[in-house]
C-alpha cells in the first residue's frame, strides 16, 4: 500500500514526505499519539518510502508497495530494517536490554541494499531502563544512514532524554468519516454499519477494520435491551441479570455498553446531530427514552460506571456495582409512572 493511501495522518504525511524531499530525514522520530490509529503503519509505510526501489513521480515521495524493497519491509525480511518489539505474551512486556545490544550490533555496518538502515521501535515506552540507556548512547551518535522510528501511545512513560532525540510526530485520530470510508471500501460495508464501527472504534482505525461486525452488533442487541423499560421496571429482572452477568464474567462488558448507551441518550436530549450517535440506526428507541430521562441522574450514573471501570481490578464486587448502577439508571431513565411507588 502506498504511504499516500494511509487513512487520515494528512500532517504527519505532509512532513515526512517534506523531510525526504529536502533530504532532511531525521535519525530518529517518535511517532505518538492514541492507541490503535495507525502510528506503526504509518512507520512501516515511511520505512518502504525511504528505501523504496521506485522513483516517486510528480505526487513525490511515496511507497510503490511493489518493488522488493517495499514487499521486504512488509515481510519482515528486509535486511536493513529491523521491527524491535516487546514480548506482548508476557505479563509485562518489555523492550529487553539484548534486543538493543541485537541492534547496536548491526548499526555499525553499512546499509547492505538500500539507503537506510531502519529500526521500528513498536511500544518504544516499554524500553526497561537499561534498554533505554542502551538506546541514547545510539541515538547520540547516529551512524550517518540509521534512521530510527519510535512508536509510542504513551510518550510521557519514555525517558527525556531518549524523547529529546527524537524528532516528534503526533497522531490524531481521523476523522469519523475517514475511517467509515475506509471501511466502506476495504470490508465492502453498508454505510450503518460502517458508521457504527466507526464510532464503537473512536477513530482507532486498525480497531475498526478488525472489529467482528456480527458480534459487535450482537452485544449491541444485548445490551440495548438491558435500558429497554421493560427490563428496568422490574428490580427483580435488574438482581436477575446483573447475578448472571456477573457469572459468565461480562458485567464490565455490560457496562461499556450502557456507558454508550447513556452517552448517545444525553445526545439525544441535547437535541445532537444523529450523526455522533453509536446507536443510530436505534433512534426511536433513544428519543423514546430522552422524552423522560433526568439527566442529571444520567450523568451520574454515567459517572459511576467510570468508577467502578476504574477500581475493577481490586477486589470490587462487581455483581453489586452494577446491580446499583441498573437501579440508579431506571431512576435516571423510567418514569416514575413507570418505576413503581415514589420513592
Ligand atoms: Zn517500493
Amino acid at each position: 500500500m502506498p504511504f499516500s493511501q494511509l487513512i487520515g495522518h494528512d500532517r504527519p504525511k505532509a512532513i515526512l514526505k517534506a523531510s525526504i524531499l529536502h533530504d532532511r530525514v531525521a535519525h530518529a522520530y517518535l511517532f505518538h499519539g492514541e492507541e490503535g490509529i495507525g502510528k506503526k503503519l504509518a512507520a512501516i509505510l515511511f520505512a518502504q518510502t525511504v528505501n523504496c526501489d521506485t522513483p516517486y513521480g510528480s505526487q513525490g515521495p511515496d511507497a510503490c508497495g511493489t518493488c522488493r524493497a517495499c514487499t521486504q519491509i512488509d515481510a519482515r525480511t528486509h535486511p536493513d530494517f529491523l521491527v524491535i518489539e516487546p514480548d506482548r505474551e508476557m505479563a509485562n512486556p518489555q523492550i529487553k536490554i539484548e534486543q538493543v545490544r541485537q541492534l547496536e550490533e548491526q548499526i555499525v555496518y553499512r546499509p547492505l541494499v538500500s539507503p537506510w538502515k531502519i529500526y521500528l521501535l513498536d511500544d518504544a515506552d516499554r524500553l526497561t531502563q537499561g534498554a533505554a540507556n542502551a538506546l541514547l548512547k545510539t541515538l547520540e551518535e547516529p551512524a550517518a544512514h540509521s534512521l530510527f522510528l519510535l512508536v509510542s501511545s504513551r510518550p510521557s512513560a519514555l525517558p527525556t532524554t531518549v524523547r529529546s532525540r527524537c524528532q516528534s510526530i503526533r497522531f490524531v485520530p481521523p476523522a469519523k468519516t475517514q475511517v467509515e470510508a475506509a471501511l466502506i471500501t476495504q470490508r465492502d460495508l453498508p454505510p450503518d454499519d460502517a458508521h457504527f464501527l466507526s464510532m464503537l472504534a473512536q477513530g482507532r482505525i486498525g480497531l475498526a477494520l478488525r472489529t467482528d461486525l456480527a458480534e459487535a452488533r450482537k452485544q449491541q442487541d444485548e445490551f440495548s435491551s438491558l435500558t429497554n423499560p421493560a427490563t428496568l421496571r422490574s428490580i427483580s429482572t435488574i438482581l436477575t441479570v446483573a447475578e448472571s452477568l456477573h457469572k459468565s464474567d461480562r458485567v464490565l462488558e455490560a457496562l461499556e455498553w450502557l456507558a454508550r448507551w447513556g452517552r448517545d441518550l444525553l445526545l439525544v436530549r441535547m437535541g445532537a446531530d444523529p450523526e455522533h450517535l453509536l446507536n443510530r440506526d436505534r433512534l426511536p428507541d433513544l428519543q423514546r427514552a430522552a422524552s423522560t430521562v433526568q439527566p442529571q441522574l444520567l450523568v451520574q450514573v454515567l459517572e459511576e460506571i467510570q468508577t467502578v471501570e476504574r477500581h475493577a481490578g481490586r477486589n470490587l464486587n462487581l455483581q453489586l456495582a452494577l446491580e446499583q448502577i441498573l437501579l440508579h439508571l431506571r431512576d435516571a431513565v423510567a418514569p416514575p409512572a413507570l418505576a413503581g411507588p415514589a420513592r
